[in-house]
């Protein structure tokens, strides 16, 4: 019997072996480079069991992707079942699994006075703990770990090679005996405590307001008391963060559901084994202090999920913050001499062990809307699960992501693995794990890619590696990659309407693309629609200062003397700004843009917002947040006129009629939520009506929602609702992010389904 899928690592041996026992059938169990093989001996009714058993009910972390048997001839003559040792030295091709949070059993045991294991930080099984991050090479097994150089004591040893046990042939094993340890440092690296006191050190410290940095699983979070209103300013000064929000840690689900309004989902997802930050509305009388999420209405809360939260949570017994360990936008710290250098001096203590972090893992984030939840960075938890292509690859692929936001992808046969998040590949130590992960990823799933795909972008760290590996090159348009992520995640093979709104893109005609309406399938793409084009002033720094846009769209929709008007209130610099948005011609002329995401912030600076963002998205998603105030039935519905283009030419989303009318309400002085409302009823019905109208012209009865817009709950659900409406299917991200932590999944399915040339 062969099965393949994510089966090591995973106590798949150990449960065919207890089966097999079980069922009086003799034969053997391995791991080798494929999965698990199995041969068995025995009754015909008990192997057809087995089978069954191994198909349909595997042990809880693994994912089967297939189970093929075959019946050898005549007699084996095997006597007993036993579990041979992993084969070695051939080309690896099975699946690492994710890091995963502590099961029960082991909870039980690290709260009990009487277990070896009692408060021991590390304790796991093959049922739960660290993969992923531990991880340097395949066949997963101890030496290929950062356990190897942990010699297992005596009684974990026999645990381990006891296959009755829990912890037969689980590799990150361990105890208080032989396995890691923590200890407290202070900032400097002097050691203040060891084991034994270690935890409680660390409680006093938070309780008391300080600031610790804290190693997990797949790097250092700095932590503070998320109820302490100075801690948490504190934490904002040292980590020069202005306003981005805080996710905090808490015990279990009580606490949760004291602090935000939890929605079945929501809570399935606390819970499960890949213990994400959860996004949920904040209940008004919640416990944190403001600084966590000043000017958000949702909390990002996530689950204890190592024994050593556990501990610590149950010491503190209140919401801690738990923020990656990192200054502003820097990747999150994991290795423990980075650690020191760079959070050292953020905080007054560092919580360390001696167990190495291999991959850099941030947290992963979904957000729960009520309708469904979203995958919004998908890391610690997800990755590496291979997600099932929509039909196999011809040939296998590397695709090396967007600049933001990264993560890479690689695609084998039928099936394809997506990267942890990497970050924002302007910061070096980002470029440095881009490039690790690149060749880490290919390592581990055998894989020896024949193409890169990359963005078109020409300034993207990205785009600019991929040429220097020697493959054939394959770029593909940014919102292109954006709707085929959505294709792969519902495993669709057919042509599309895709509609991708988000910040910016490189386009086809050397324009930032940002508000497309495509029809779009693996093959290719059309652009059959966008938003009308304008003027983005200072490029990539109308990003940070919404003002910018605010002034170039009053500018269009009523003239220079209104946009004159609302310069004087927003930025000192309007008039040059101005003057360039306004230049016909010559060499000052600003690139044009058809970014949806930049017409959220141009509105978001209107109605008195912000002018300026400390964070990407921080505008447009405030705006969410005043709009979800008015009920949907109660949002008036702003005017935007829909421009068919000429034959052959795209149709165009003109936006002026709603930003004068935005306009005109502010004049009146009307509620911000209101505006908010009615900005995105107008914009997002609009958007509904055309990509209605194109998927018609075009014979399409599905249309794709992706892009960073669409992380926007309120918009998606509007032109969501609009389109089914229209009796069209729509196809919305869940478990791929709908931002540019997907364009990697979109850029391998092109690179790896589509055409093939000549
Ligand atoms: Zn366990
Ligand atoms: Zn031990
Ligand atoms: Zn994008």
């Amino acid at each position: 019997m062969r099965v393949t899928g994510t089966v090591q690592g995973v106590g798949f041996r150990p449960f065919v072996f207890r089966q097999a026992v079980a069922l009086g059938l003799a034969g053997f169990v391995l791991n080798d480079s494929d999965g698990v093989l199995i041969e068995v001996e025995g009754d015909r009714t008990k192997v057809s069991e087995l089978c069954r058993l191994v198909g349909e009910a595997p042990p809880p972390l693994a994912r089967v992707t297939s189970v093929d048997w075959d019946t050898l001839p005549g007699d084996g003559g095997l006597v007993g079942f036993s579990i041979i040792e992993s084969t070695k030295g051939r080309v690896p091709n099975v699946a690492v699994s994710a890091d995963s949070a502590t099961c029960e059993d082991c909870l039980a045991e690290v709260d009990d006075p009487q277990d070896r294991r009692y408060g021991y930080p590390f304790t796991n099984c093959t049922n739960c703990g660290p993969r992923y991050t531990i991880v340097l090479s395949v066949p997963y097994d101890r030496p290929a770990t950062t356990m190897a150089s942990f010699k297992m004591c005596q009684q974990c040893q026999a645990e381990y090679d006891n296959p009755a046990d829990r912890r037969f042939h689980a590799q990150p094993n361990a105890c208080p005996v032989c396995g890691p340890q923590i200890a407290f440092y202070d900032p400097k690296g002097q050691l203040v405590a060891g084991p034994e006191t270690a935890l409680d050190l660390v409680a006093q410290a938070l309780m008391a307001g300080q600031i610790v940095a804290i190693k997990g699983i797949g790097g250092y979070h700095l932590a503070a008391d998320a109820t302490d209103h100075g801690a948490v300013a504190e934490l904002r000064r040292r980590k020069a963060r202005d306003d981005k929000p805080f996710a905090l840690m808490v015990a279990d689900l009580d606490m949760a559901r004291s602090l935000c309004v939890l929605g079945a989902d929501a809570e399935a997802a606390l819970v499960s084994v890949a213990r994400p930050i959860v996004l949920a509305r904040r209940r008004t009388q919640d416990a944190v202090a403001d600084g966590v999420a000043p000017g958000v209405g949702d909390l990002g809360l996530m689950l204890a999920y190592t024994p050593l939260h556990h501990i610590l949570m149950a010491k503190v017994a209140r919401p801690l913050v738990m923020s990656s360990g990192n200054r502003s936008d820097d990747p999150i710290a994991h290795d423990d001499g980075d650690a020191f250098a760079r959070l050292g001096p953020m905080v007054d203590g560092v919580l360390a062990h001696d167990r190495r972090i291999h991959i850099r893992c941030d947290d992963s984030v979904v957000r729960a809307s009520g309708r469904r939840l979203q995958m919004v960075r998908r890391s610690r938890g997800y990755a590496p699960q291979a997600m099932p292509l929509p039909a196999a690859a011809w040939r296998q692929v590397l695709a090396v992501g967007a600049e933001l936001k990264n993560t890479v992808s690689v695609t084998k046969e039928s099936s394809l693995v997506c990267s942890h998040h990497i970050g924002d590949l302007e910061h070096l130590a980002a470029y440095e794990a881009f490039v690790q992960a690149t060749g880490h990823l290919c390592r581990l799933f055998g894989i020896e890619p024949e193409v890169v795909a990359y963005d078109l972008h020409p300034e993207y760290l990205s785009s600019k590696y991929a040429p220097e590996l020697d493959l054939e090159p394959w770029p593909v348009q940014h919102h292109h990659a954006h709707i085929a992520s959505c294709l792969v995640e519902h495993g669709h093979t057919g042509t599309v309407l895709g509609i991708a709104f988000d910040g910016l893109g490189y386009g086809t005609d050397g324009t930032m693309w940002g508000g497309e309406f495509l029809v779009a399938d693996f093959d290719g793409f059309e652009r059959v629609g966008h938003l009308r084009p304008i003027g983005l002033p200072g490029g990539a720094v109308a990003v940070r200062e919404p003002w910018r846009m605010a002034l170039c769209w009053t500018a269009l929709a009523l003239g220079p003397d209104a946009a004159a008007r609302v310069g004087e209130k927003l930025d000192p610099r309007w008039r040059q700004v101005l003057a360039l948005s306004l230049a016909g011609n010559g060499r000052t002329r600003p690139v044009l843009t058809t970014s949806v995401g930049r017409l959220f912030d141009a509105v978001a600076a209107m109605v008195g917002l912000r002018s300026h963002v400390t964070y990407e998205g921080q505008a447009a998603i405030e705006l969410e947040m005043l709009a979800r105030s008015v009920p949907r039935g109660a949002a008036a519905r702003y005017p935007v006129d829909l421009v068919e283009g000429a034959p052959g030419s795209p149709d165009v989303l003109d936006p002026v009629p709603l930003v004068a009318t935005v306009l005109r309400e502010v004049e009146l002085g009307r509620e911000p939520s209101t505006i908010a409302a009615g900005f995105h009823e107008g914009l997002g019905l609009a958007t509904a009506a055309l990509g209605a109208r194109l998927a018609r012209k075009n014979g399409l009865d599905t249309v794709a929602l992706s892009g960073g817009v669409f992380q926007n709950v309120r918009f998606s659900d509007i032109v969501e609702d609009a389109l089914a409406a229209e009796g069209l299917a729509v196809l919305v991200h869940r478990q791929v992010p709908p931002n540019d932590g997907g364009i990697s999944i979109g850029q391998a399915a092109i690179a790896a389904l589509g055409k093939r040339p000549g």
